[in-house]
C-alpha cells in the first residue's frame, strides 16, 4: 500500500465492504487514514490468563482452554423460546462452562476439540457446584497454530485489548476486527512528516509503531497509562496534532505579518485630556498593557491583540485610551459589546469621560438602530452611520450590512468569548486592516489561550485597583435565607445598593424554580421603606437603560434581576450580590455575577443560595466560595467541564481535538508550539516540507486558504 492510499475509502480494506462501511461512516470513519487514527477510548488487561481451579466469582478474567462440549439446551421446556448456547471449557485443571443466552449461531462457530479464549465476569452456577461465565467475549485459537502463548497472536483475548466508542450493529469485536485488519494492511503506508531533528530533540516515539500500539499495544506497555492516554505512543500522537494545530495558528500569524496596516502615531492630546479628568491614577498593570497596544499600533503590523483581565481589573479605560490613540490619528474607532445592556453602559461611560473632549459618539444597537436617544447621542442622523462618528459603540448590530465606516482603524471587542472567529473576521473586512484588540474577562487558562488564541499576542492586566478587598463570600441554602434577609436590611442602611440574580424572569409549569417577578414583589413587601425594582431581558432596552440608571444613581436600593447584568455591569457601590439558584449557573457566569460587586473601596458580599443539584453543582459552588481569582476559577472551570464545553468549540472555529487533551497534555502543548512557530520563522510557507504543509491542509481544512496562498 502507497501513501496516497491512506485516503482511499476504508470500505476496499480486506473484510470490510460496503455495509460496514456505512456502519464506519457513522463513526466518522470514512478513509483508511481516518481508521488509524481512530483511537480507543480505553483498555481492558486480558493478557494473564487464570487457572480455572484459580477463579474467584464476581472478578473479571481470562480463561483458557479445550472444547469439551458445544451445545444449544432449552433451559426450560416450556419456554422453548429462550435458548441458551452452552459451551464446556477444560484447561485441565478444572472445568468452566460458557453460556450465551439466544445466540444459537455459536453452534456453528464452536466445535469440540478447539482452543479458546473466553474473558468475562466468572459467577458461581445456580447449584453453586462450579464456575459459568455469561455472555463472554471469546476468541478461538487457529488450530494449525502452534504459538505457546496465545497473547502473541490473540486480537480480543490474552492481550491487552482496546475499547473503541462504536455504533449500533457494529460489535466491539467486529470494529476490533476491521480495526486489526486495516493496521496490518495499511500502517506501513503511513509516511512521517515531522521533521527528523524535532524527533531526535523531543524523543519522539515513531510514528508508526506509536499507531500500532495504541490500537494494539504491546505486552510490555502500561495498562494505566494507555488508560490515561500518556503512553509514549499517545504522547506521540498527541504531540503531532498540537503542533499540526500550531503550525497552522502561527501560519496565519506570519501571513498577519506579513500585511500591511496603520501606522498610528498619536500626539496623546485626547488621551492626555481623559487622564487629566480621571478620579484616579492607572495601575502599573494598565500602563504596562496601554504600552504595549500602543506600540502595536504604532507598527506597521496590524495588531491582533487579546487583552485578558479579571472582572473589576480596569479593562474599560484601557480601551477607550486606545481608541483616543486612533481618533487623534483622524481614524474612526468601535467598540463591540455582547449585549445591548453593555453597549449601552459602555455608551454611556464613555460618554459621560469624554464628553468635554469633542468627540462625537455613536450608540449602534439592535433597538437603537432606528431610535438613538436624544439627549445620549448627539448628531444622530442615520441608522447606517458608522459613518461621521469618532467612536461608534454597540452590539453585533455593527457587523451587519449597510453598516459602514468612513475611516476604520481600530475595533475593541469586548467579552470575546461570545463572538467567534468569523463574526471578528467580518468587522474586520468592514476597515482596511484594522488594529484589533480583544478584551476578555474570562481568565483563560494558558494551554487554552495558546490554542484558542494562539495567533493572537496577548497581554494580561493582572492587578486590580487598589483598596480592594477581595468579596466575602458564603454558600447558604434555603434554611439561611433570613440570613440573606438581615444583611439586604444591613448593607442598605449603610447606603449601599445590591443585586439579587434570579436564574428565570418567570415562574413556569416545567420547573419549581423562583423567579425574577415573583421575587422582586416578595423582596418589595418584605423591604416597603426600600426601593425595589425589576431589570431582565425581556423589558425593552430603553426601559432597561433607565433602570440602570436609576439604580447607578443610587434611587434602586435593590436590583432584582436575570444574568442580563452578567457581564460588565459597573456600579461602585452595590456591595452585595445574592444569586438565587446558584446551583444553576456555571462558573464563569458566577464569577462574572460576583463581579458586579467589589468594584469600589467597600467591602463586599457574595450570598450564593442553593437548593441542591449535581455534584458538579456542589464542586463549582465550593469553588467559589474558596477563591475570587479568576484564573484558579478558569482552571477549575476547565476540570469540571472539559475544553470543548468551557470554550464552546464549536463557535470558536478551531479543527477538533481527536487525540491531544489540553489538560492532560499542557506540557506537550508548549513544546508543540515553540517548535511550530520556530519552523514556520525559518520557512513559512513549509516550501522543504511538503508533507507537513499537506497535514495541515488536511487537519485545518478551508479554515487556512490563506496558507495556500502564502
Ligand atoms: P472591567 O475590567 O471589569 O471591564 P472596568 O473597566 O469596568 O473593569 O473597571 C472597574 C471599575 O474600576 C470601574 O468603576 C473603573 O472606573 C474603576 N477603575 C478602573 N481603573 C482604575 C484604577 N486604576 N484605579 C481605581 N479605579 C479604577
Ligand atoms: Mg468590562
Amino acid at each position: 500500500m502507497s501513501s496516497n492510499d491512506l485516503l482511499s475509502p476504508v470500505q476496499y480494506v480486506k473484510g470490510i465492504g460496503p455495509r460496514r462501511a456505512r456502519l464506519l461512516d457513522r463513526l466518522g470513519i470514512k478513509t483508511v487514514r481516518d481508521a488509524l487514527f481512530y483511537l480507543p477510548y480505553r483498555y481492558e488487561d486480558r493478557s494473564s490468563i487464570k487457572k480455572i481451579a484459580h477463579l474467584r466469582p464476581e472478578e473479571i478474567n481470562t480463561v483458557t482452554g479445550k472444547v469439551l462440549k458445544a451445545d444449544v439446551i432449552i433451559p426450560n421446556p416450556r419456554r422453548p423460546k429462550l435458548k441458551i448456547f452452552e459451551l464446556t471449557v477444560s484447561d485441565g485443571s478444572g472445568l468452566l462452562r460458557a453460556k450465551w443466552f439466544n445466540q444459537t449461531y455459536l453452534k456453528k462457530i464452536f466445535k469440540p476439540g478447539q482452543e479458546v479464549v473466553l474473558y468475562g465476569s466468572v459467577k458461581y452456577n445456580y447449584w453453586g457446584t462450579g464456575f459459568e461465565i455469561i455472555n463472554p467475549e471469546y476468541e478461538i485459537l487457529d488450530e494449525n497454530d502452534n504459538e505457546p502463548n496465545p497473547s502473541a497472536h490473540g486480537i480480543h483475548t490474552g492481550r491487552i485489548v482496546p475499547i473503541y466508542r462504536s455504533t449500533e450493529g457494529l460489535s466491539q469485536k467486529q470494529l476490533r476486527n476491521i480495526m486489526y485488519s486495516v493496521i496490518n494492511s495499511s500502517v506501513s503506508a503511513i509516511s512521517d512528516p515531522m521533521p527528523s531533528d524535532i524527533i531526535k530533540e523531543h524523543n519522539l516515539a515513531d510514528l508508526q509503531e506509536s499507531i500500532s500500539n495504541v490500537h494494539f499495544p504491546s505486552p510490555t506497555s502500561s495498562l494505566d497509562d494507555l488508560n490515561r492516554g500518556t503512553s509514549p505512543f499517545h504522547q506521540r500522537l498527541a504531540f503531532d496534532e498540537l503542533f499540526t494545530l500550531q503550525l497552522g495558528l502561527a501560519a496565519i500569524k506570519k501571513g498577519e505579518v506579513l500585511e500591511k496596516g496603520i501606522v498610528f502615531s498619536p500626539d496623546g492630546r485626547l488621551i492626555n485630556g481623559l487622564l487629566n479628568k480621571l478620579p484616579f491614577k492607572l495601575t502599573d498593570a494598565q500602563e504596562r498593557v496601554f504600552k504595549d497596544i500602543l506600540k502595536d499600533m504604532q507598527s506597521s503590523v496590524p495588531m491582533n491583540r487579546l487583552l485578558q483581565g479579571d472582572v473589576g481589573s480596569g479593562k474599560t479605560i484601557v480601551a477607550l485610551m486606545s481608541m483616543l490613540a486612533a481618533v487623534e490619528c483622524g481614524y474612526q474607532a468601535a467598540l463591540m459589546a455582547p449585549t445591548e445592556i453593555l453597549a449601552e453602559q459602555h455608551y454611556i461611560n464613555i460618554h459621560s469621560l469624554v464628553k468635554d473632549l469633542g468627540l462625537n459618539i455613536h450608540l449602534l444597537t439592535g433597538s437603537s438602530k432606528n431610535r438613538l436617544r436624544s439627549g445620549l447621542s448627539q448628531s444622530s442622523n442615520s441608522s447606517s452611520s458608522g459613518m461621521d462618528a469618532d467612536i461608534v459603540i454597540g452590539t453585533h448590530a455593527l457587523i451587519q450590512e449597510g453598516v459602514s465606516f468612513k475611516k476604520l482603524g481600530l475595533i475593541v471587542i469586548d467579552e470575546q468569548h461570545r463572538f467567534g472567529v468569523m463574526q471578528r473576521a467580518i468587522l474586520r473586512k468592514k476597515g482596511t486592516n484594522p488594529d484589533t484588540l480583544i478584551m476578555t474577562a474570562t481568565p483563560i487558562p494558558r494551554t487554552l489561550a495558546l490554542t484558542f488564541y494562539g495567533d493572537l499576542d496577548y497581554s494580561v492586566i493582572d492587578e486590580l485597583p487598589p483598596n480592594r478587598s477581595p468579596i466575602i463570600t458564603k454558600l447558604f441554602f434555603e434554611k439561611n435565607k433570613n440570613q440573606i434577609y438581615s444583611l439586604l436590611e444591613e448593607e442598605t442602611k449603610k447606603g449601599r445598593q445590591a443585586y439579587v440574580v434570579y436564574p428565570v424572569i418567570e415562574e413556569s409549569e416545567k420547573t419549581d424554580l423562583k423567579s425574577a417577578i415573583t421575587g422582586a414583589e416578595g423582596l418589595q413587601k418584605i423591604f416597603p421603606h426600600l426601593k425595589v425594582n425589576l431589570i431582565h431581558g425581556r423589558m425593552k432596552p430603553i426601559e432597561r437603560e433607565e433602570v440602570m440608571r436609576e439604580f447607578k444613581n443610587g434611587n434602586i436600593h435593590i436590583l432584582v434581576s436575570t444574568t442580563v447584568i452578567e457581564v460588565g455591569v459597573d456600579v461602585p457601590n452595590a456591595t452585595l450580590m445574592v444569586i438565587i439558584h446558584a446551583e444553576r449557573f456555571g462558573l464563569a457566569q458566577l464569577h462574572q455575577l460576583r463581579g458586579r460587586v467589589g468594584r469600589g473601596s467597600n467591602q463586599s458580599y457574595c450570598i450564593l443560595l442553593s437548593y441542591g443539584g449535581s455534584e458538579d453543582a456542589r464542586k463549582r459552588l465550593d469553588v467559589m466560595v474558596k477563591t475570587t481569582d479568576g484564573f484558579r476559577i478558569a482552571e477549575e472551570d476547565l476540570n469540571i467541564r472539559g475544553p470543548g464545553e468551557f470554550f464552546g468549540t464549536r463557535q470558536s472555529g478551531m479543527p477538533d481535538l481527536k487525540v491531544a487533551n489540553l489538560l492532560r497534555d499542557a506540557k506537550i502543548l508548549e513544546i508543540a508550539r515553540k517548535e511550530a512557530f520556530s519552523l514556520i520563522e525559518r520557512d513559512s510557507a513549509l516550501t522543504g516540507y511538503p508533507h507537513l504543509r499537506k497535514s495541515i491542509e488536511d487537519f485545518w481544512g478551508r479554515r487556512l486558504e490563506m496558507f495556500k496562498t502564502g
